[in-house]
């Protein structure tokens, strides 16, 4: 019998397959298990389905799950907010970090990053909604701060810029959606056109990937619709 998460992942696979064929010149699309608040043994379950890509979101929580896991060859994404301190740790630990709004930190992880590890793939994230609590650079800003950021990435040559991040807003209301992920891709087009190592538009969640990848979206972060209800209990505002 078929596990509750190889159910689940054959279905979110069969259902990307179709949201990225309404559009035949779709990119290829990768899918990030978000494994926040998941035992470790649910990581191996989706390990041994064919899944590579992992997303945390909590620092402390990743590392001791990295202890365990250290014999597989998983592609470890950072998705949550980053303290400054933290900066050393996640540029040692980390493939992806996708939660970057500020130059004091991509400092800082270029600056850590150890020299026998390929440069930090990186996105930067945008807040779509209005909501200034959210992290990310506000999008009405995101031309001129990202010209700024960009500028400041030909000084940091162990980033890597990959493109860009959100997570639209959480409304009943879809055409803001639509509104926040079309603009996404808007932005990432224009990114793109200037920076060859650009290829990736960050975005899609469990309750939205459909959406987000119809709008050209081609990495999702999907984590309950995968795992199920998380688990672990982690200091710190889960998204
Ligand atoms: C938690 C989280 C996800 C996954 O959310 P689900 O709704 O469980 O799929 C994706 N991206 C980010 C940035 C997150 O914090």
């Amino acid at each position: 019998m078929m596990s509750i998460i190889s159910k689940n992942i054959f279905e979110i696979h069969q259902s990307i397959q179709e949201a990225s064929s309404i559009n035949s010149s779709h990119e290829k699309i990768t899918l990030v298990a978000v494994s926040k608040g998941q035992p470790f043994n649910k990581i191996i379950e989706a390990f041994d389905i064919g899944i590579l890509n992992f997303g945390e979101n909590y620092l402390q929580e990743a590392l001791d799950k990295k202890i365990q896991l250290q014999k597989f060859p998983i592609q470890w994404h950072f998705l949550g907010p980053i303290q400054s301190n933290k900066c050393k740790l996640i540029t040692e630990n980390f493939d992806w970090v996708h939660s970057i709004d500020r130059i004091k930190v991509m400092r800082l992880l270029n600056d850590f990053r150890p020299s026998n590890l390929t440069p930090l793939n990186i996105c930067i994230q945008i807040n779509t909604s209005s909501e200034d609590t959210k992290s990310g650079i506000p999008i009405k800003n995101a031309n001129y701060d990202l010209a700024s950021l960009i500028q400041e990435l030909k000084e940091l040559p162990r980033l890597k810029l990959r493109g860009i991040m959100s997570i639209p807003s959480n409304t009943e209301n879809i055409n803001q959606v639509i509104d926040e992920l079309k603009s996404m891709y808007t932005l990432y087009t224009e990114l793109k056109n200037q920076i060859n190592t650009v290829d990736t538009l960050s975005m899609g969640m469990s309750n939205d990937y459909k959406l987000a990848i119809k709008y050209g979206s081609n990495l999702v972060r999907i984590g309950t619709a995968i795992f199920g209800i998380r688990a672990i209990k982690t200091k710190g505002v889960d998204k």
